[in-house]
């Protein structure tokens, strides 16, 4: 079984687990879905089919993340039907508060993150349940294959994880999505982490535990589009950047004491030069360059610093990441003896 794991270096399985004893299967399947009309109804019937094959226990937790097309409707039609717990949240928050509404309110003792657009193969499920068996608490998709992606996005995409892991003690591993398994303490484990800011792919990998990672090839939306557009991914970067890592920061000292260095080296030298062969009014060109070079660099790295600022701004507020606007819970799953 374990060949199936991707060998690359940033997604090196560890030793495989000692089994555990792993209680019956009780499963929480997280759906976010942001305009997903076309999708929904489908996908979380697909989606049921595939998990009555692992467990009778299961629920599905439909979060409606502020979505302005029929998904609503689509949504309250499944709730006779199957054991969704339908939330909808009060407006559009985003992907990433979509999912921690989801895990909180997950009462199984696994937890699935899945998109409702078919781009993860539900194929996968039968093979991230034996890994849970074998002991791992948490198995996610890693992205093989970009190449049906803009060359822009997969160069920036590419970056954005350089960036991201670059002396950090945490490395995020790339390409790897919020398509994931994960065992309760993984679940509980972000809970328990504050910030309402979640850029997730971070926090999953912050809490650690042990992992796997089953390489996977998206497939095609089924239906609808997608809501990341470029300025969201960009958005969703910065996010990543600014709360897992401090090197934007750091480069800006690097840059700074570089710069002065020099400043000061060529001070020297026109000093010298100036008492060696006295001055002849020259070097305006150099000076309005100069003035430009450093007006420009300040500005870059006070926008750096803002971007913390902020960052530190909204988190003080202590706004919730998320608000529910409806809650109804057709589940069969109850909160059992804590885990
Ligand atoms: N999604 C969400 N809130 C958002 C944007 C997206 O809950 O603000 C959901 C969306 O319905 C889908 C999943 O997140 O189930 C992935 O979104 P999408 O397919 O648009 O992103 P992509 O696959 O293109 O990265
Ligand atoms: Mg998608």
């Amino acid at each position: 079984m374990h060949e199936a794991f991707l060998l690359h270096a940033d997604h090196a399985p560890a030793a495989p687990p000692a089994a555990l004893p792993r209680p019956a299967l009780r499963l929480s399947c997280v759906v976010p879905a942001h305009n997903e009309e076309a999708n929904l109804a489908l996908f979380v019937r697909a989606l049921a089919q595939v998990v009555r094959a692992l467990t009778p226990d299961y629920e599905i937790i439909v979060v409606n993340d502020g979505s302005r097309d029929g998904t609503h409707d689509a949504a309250l039609a499944l709730l006779p039907e199957l054991p969704v717990r339908y939330l909808a949240l009060s407006r559009n928050f985003g992907k990433e508060a979509a999912l921690s509404a989801g895990i909180d309110h997950a009462r199984g003792n696994a937890v699935l993150l899945i998109d409702a657009d078919f781009q993860h193969p539900l194929e996968m499920l039968a093979q991230m349940h034996e890994l849970w068996l074998a002991g791992y608490d948490m198995v996610y998709g890693v992205i093989a294959d970009r190449t049906a992606e803009s060359g822009a996005k997969r160069l920036g995409t590419r970056l954005f994880y350089r960036l991201l892991n670059s002396g950090n003690r945490v490395k995020v591993p790339p390409h790897a999505g919020d398509f994931r398994w994960m065992d309760r303490r993984v679940a509980e484990a972000l809970k328990r982490l504050p910030e309402h800011h979640r850029f997730m792919k971070g926090l999953y990998a912050w809490v650690g535990f042990k992992t796997a990672a089953l390489p996977f090839v998206p497939q095609d939306r089924a239906g609808g589009e997608s809501s990341f557009n470029l300025r969201r991914l960009g958005s969703l970067a910065l996010l990543g950047l600014t709360s897992f890592t401090t090197l934007p920061l750091r480069v800006w000292s690097v840059i700074g004491s570089v710069v002065a260095l020099g400043a000061l080296a060529y001070g020297g030298w026109i000093t010298v030069e100036t008492l060696l062969f006295g001055n002849e009014l020259a070097g305006w060109p150099t000076l309005a360059a100069g003035i430009m070079l450093f007006s420009g660099v300040q500005l870059m790295s006070i926008g750096v610093l803002g971007e913390y600022v902020g960052r530190i701004y909204d988190e003080v507020k202590r706004r919730p990441s998320y608000l529910l606007a409806r809650d109804e819970d057709r589940s069969p799953l109850r909160d059992g003896p804590a885990p």
